[in-house]
């Protein structure tokens, strides 16, 4: 079910418990202001999720209330992340799912990489 993007940071929401250590993940990548790890269920060869340490509900939510220090440290986290899985000569896609019509399903900011094959069209129809 997509989440209620208004709704309060949820302290309990399973990004939120990855983050605190409770529960385990796949870790590609940790820094002070992201962690990135493998998808559960992967949609491509590679699917990464990378997620800001702070608090935030939804890409709405950072990119309106985020400090700069963490914007900047969270897209640089991303880039690094993709060079780590060498995705930058072959190329990636990243996605980020927001509310209900982007059927964002975990309340807490996600970015999705994929690669490791041919993505073919941008959204499917
Ligand atoms: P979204 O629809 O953008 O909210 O995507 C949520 C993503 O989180 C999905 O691709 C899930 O497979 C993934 N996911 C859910 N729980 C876990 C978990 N415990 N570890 C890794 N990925 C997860």
């Amino acid at each position: 079910m997509p989440i209620d993007p208004g709704l309060p940071y949820d302290r309990a929401n399973i990004f939120a418990r990855i983050l605190r250590g409770e529960v385990p993940c796949k870790r590609v990548y940790e820094d002070e202001y992201a962690l990135a790890f493998h998808d559960i269920a992967p949609q491509a060869p590679v699917h990464v999720l990378v997620i800001p340490k702070g608090a935030w509900v939804s890409w709405d939510d950072f990119s309106a209330r985020a400090p700069d220090a963490e914007i900047v440290g969270f897209t640089r986290a991303i880039g690094h992340v993709t060079r780590l899985l060498k995705l930058e000569a072959p190329g990636y896609r990243l996605m980020v799912n927001m509310g209900g019509h982007g059927h964002q399903e975990v309340p807490h900011l996600h970015v999705h990489i994929f690669g490791g094959r041919q993505l073919g069209a941008m959204i499917a129809s």
